[in-house]
């Protein structure tokens, strides 16, 4: 059996996600799939013609 030290995986709760364009781990927005952080959600859905609400 291999003893886990720390950096234990984690399979659920916070960083547990990432951003699947940058890998930044904070502030992963998983609405619609995207699985984005949130400035690489604001580049995409530019360019995806997301409508912005400020
Ligand atoms: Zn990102």
């Amino acid at each position: 059996m291999v003893k886990e030290r720390h950096g234990k995986p984690r399979k659920y709760g916070k960083g547990s996600r990432y951003c699947k364009r940058c890998g930044n781990y904070t502030a992963v927005i998983q609405k619609y799939n995207l699985l984005l952080c949130r400035q690489c959600f604001r580049e995409v859905a530019e360019k995806i013609g997301f409508v912005k609400y400020s």
